[in-house]
């Protein structure tokens, strides 16, 4: 991709609510994400020093007043270039926004609003603390990256339908799905990285789709976007949780609530995205 192209789609707003990030005085559980996030800014700064940052990062605090005491932490914890804002940002029309929050009802309204945004778990305490690593992020596929177009064929009319559905329509790319715009972000990141520097972004795809009959369609709909992957996992109906706990990212994204609990247990920083058919049936994971 040119780098026309990768400074056509401009930075993205990572919001991440106060608690996930500054828990009880600690690093809360997005901590690892975005301090990852911030070593990329800062890499990239290093890089190219009169671009803007491909993230600005915002915490969302519901009290303001506390503005001061808030700003110390960060600067504590190495974020001085995290902003602090109110918590509004799920009923903006910005254009591009990733919004975590513990709240399940902003998660679902930024989602309908049009934005990325996932729900996370204030009181998992990750398997890697204190790692400084580079940034790593794991994606789903069907109702995270992609609509939830195929999957409604597989809920309503099951698994033969949805081979068939694959199949005929192999060439055709599947509808965006909220996340789209995060890994285009990080993609478009990769691109304007010199080779020596790729390793610092790293991301995967791990989903359920099987990799001869219906993987295809999702690498053909990558390729369609222009969008790269570092890695592409078809795990067709081995578990997710057990691959994610080796991978060990800084955070995983899925629409189910049944990979998110596992993936918990063994201690995977997980995001639940809620967002489509899956999400309708089985709603939130619990706290
Ligand atoms: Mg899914």
């Amino acid at each position: 991709m040119s780098s026309m192209e990768t400074n056509k789609r401009g930075p993205m707003t990572i919001a991440v609510s106060e608690i996930l990030l500054i828990n009880m005085e600690k690093p809360g559980v997005a901590f690892p994400f975005i301090k990852a996030l911030v070593n990329v800014n800062d890499h990239f700064h290093e890089l190219y020093p009169d671009s803007e940052f491909p993230f600005h990062i915002a915490l969302m605090t519901k009290n303001q007043a506390q503005k001061q005491r808030l700003r110390n932490h960060l600067n504590k914890l190495g974020l001085s270039q995290v902003s602090i804002h109110q918590d509004d940002y799920s009923s903006k029309p910005e254009p591009k926004v990733l919004y975590l929050s513990e709240d399940p009802g902003k998660a679902e309204e930024a989602i309908k609003t049009g934005h990325a945004a996932a729900i996370m778990f204030p009181n998992d305490m990750g398997n890697q603390w204190n790692e400084d690593r580079e940034l790593c992020v794991a994606f789903d596929g069907d109702g995270v990256l992609f609509s939830d177009e195929c999957e409604i064929v597989y809920v309503e009319e099951g698994m033969e339908a949805f081979k068939q559905n694959e199949k005929d329509k192999e060439d055709i790319a599947i509808e965006k799905g909220p996340l789209k715009c995060f890994l285009e972000a990080l993609s478009d990141l990769q691109n304007k990285l010199p080779s020596e520097s790729w390793s610092k972004v790293q991301t995967y795809l791990v989903t359920s789709r099987n990799p001869l009959i219906s993987g295809t369609r999702a690498l053909k709909t990558l390729t369609t976007w222009q969008v790269d992957i570092s890695q592409a996992f078809f795990v067709s109906r081995a578990p997710k949780a057990s691959l994610l706990a080796t991978i060990r990212p800084h955070i995983f994204f899925d629409d189910k609530r049944t990979h998110i609990d596992k993936a918990r247990e063994l201690g995977v920083i997980s995001a639940h995205v809620p967002y489509g058919k899956g999400y309708a049936t089985e709603g939130a994971c619990k706290k």
